[in-house]
């Protein structure tokens, strides 16, 4: 494009290559699984979010397919008006069954339950209180309400309070908005404790399930399921791309919240019905996740020998491109290194040696990181082949 008004793009993309922020994709060919392959070359994977194998898993593919023979591809309209299907209905009882909810509503991305939900739950005369680590999507969302959005320190419950002690009383309704497990760190809110403060500031709470979804709790309902909170007042969202292996997000909570967003999301009113296959699909991972409890427990042996492998690595070793591992209560396992160059070269290697891996930098994060992830998927040889992978390719001289 060679008009002026489109000028600017150029200049603003070698901003963006200047400062080493510029991304791209890369294609990734097979089945989702542990071991794929990327540009010809095997690859195996610790950067997926599928964290029980599901998305591969044939039984999914089966219940899609039949939606798709039954229903057709596409839902055709917005729920409101004709693209309901009584699959969705069924989708949003069992998300409420499982979580011991009244009621559910599915959206088409966990990304549009975000900003769907907190623009239509407060407004420019509200407060949001939000963790400085919080998702993209529940920012996006906070701006777009128009309420005043004040952050607080990572985890810390004591700077929460003191948030609602100043701020408070200045707003009409007030919304704490947090992570439950945190997608950049791996580490959990402190649930119980922030909704004591949120009793005592008479606040509503909205937490993201989505790295806690089909994973964490004795059902694998999620963080809430495992911090003991179930039975407290709460707005939960979560997805269906992660541990379901479908696409979509829900919101959760009492039968009010939930017809008052059938009311008030413009992101769920104004857009297409989720469709029948990837509704079938997380429909059917959900019943897996309840019947199959043996897959999270292979997922938290793998997240524990993973784990375990990484913490002796970084003690042992006499690099200082590794500095440490984030403390993590997740399949999520971050390995802090120096700075972004480090991460970069270090990301670049482990990609020539066969393993897909996140190399996470500013201004995504505070610090830059290798981000591993962990599927039930994985063999044992899998995290022994990474963990020595890493020990010889972070010995070799980084770039200065
Ligand atoms: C992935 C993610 C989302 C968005 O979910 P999608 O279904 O992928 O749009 C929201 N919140 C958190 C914490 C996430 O990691």
């Amino acid at each position: 494009m060679s008009n002026a008004a489109y000028d600017w793009l150029h200049q603003s993309l070698n901003t963006i290559h200047k400062a080493h922020w510029h991304r791209s994709v890369r294609s990734l060919a097979g089945k989702a699984a542990p071991v794929m392959t990327c540009e010809g070359q095997p690859v195996i994977n610790f950067a997926s979010n599928d964290y029980l194998g599901l998305a591969g898993d044939l039984r999914l593919a089966a219940a899609a397919i039949a939606a798709i023979q039954t229903y057709g591809t596409g839902s055709t309209g917005s729920r409101l008006l004709s693209g309901h299907r009584d699959l969705h209905r069924q989708l949003e009882r069992a998300i409420a069954n499982w979580k011991g909810t009244e009621d559910a509503i599915v959206f088409s991305s966990g990304y549009l339950a975000n900003i769907g939900t907190i623009s239509a739950l407060v407004g420019s005369r509200d407060l949001i209180v939000a963790d400085q680590y919080n998702h993209s999507s529940l920012i996006s969302g906070a701006n777009l309400s128009g309420a005043t959005v004040q952050t607080y320190q990572h985890c810390d419950v004591a700077d929460l309070q003191q948030q609602l002690e100043q701020q408070r009383s200045h707003h009409r309704r007030s919304l704490i908005v947090t992570d439950s497990v945190f997608s950049m760190d791996g580490d959990l809110c402190p649930l119980s404790e922030i909704l004591d403060l949120a009793d005592r500031y008479t606040c509503m709470v909205m937490v993201d399930e989505a790295h806690g979804t089909g994973i964490l709790g004795a059902t694998g309902s999620g963080a809430v399921e495992l911090l003991g909170c179930r039975d407290r007042p709460l707005i939960q969202m979560g997805t269906l791309s992660k541990a379901l292996g479908s696409l979509g997000g829900y919101v959760t909570g009492s039968a009010t919240l939930i017809d008052y967003l059938r009311n008030r999301a413009p992101s769920w009113i104004y857009t297409t019905g989720l469709t029948p296959a990837d509704t079938a699909a997380a429909l059917a991972a959900i019943d897996i996740v309840q019947t199959e409890p043996q897959r999270r427990d292979r997922l938290w042996q793998n997240v524990q020998h993973l784990q375990r492998s990484l913490q002796s690595l970084i003690a042992e070793s006499t690099t200082t491109a590794l500095t440490s591992l984030l403390p993590s209560d997740s399949p999520i396992l971050c390995i802090e290194v120096p700075d972004a160059a480090t991460v970069m070269a270090l990301g670049q290697r482990l990609t020539t040696a066969g393993f897909l891996v996140s190399a996470v930098r500013p201004p995504t994060v505070p610090t830059s990181r290798l981000r591993l992830t962990v599927m039930a998927t994985h063999e044992p040889s899998h995290i022994q082949q990474l963990v020595g992978a890493l020990s010889e390719i972070a010995i070799v001289e980084l770039p200065a």
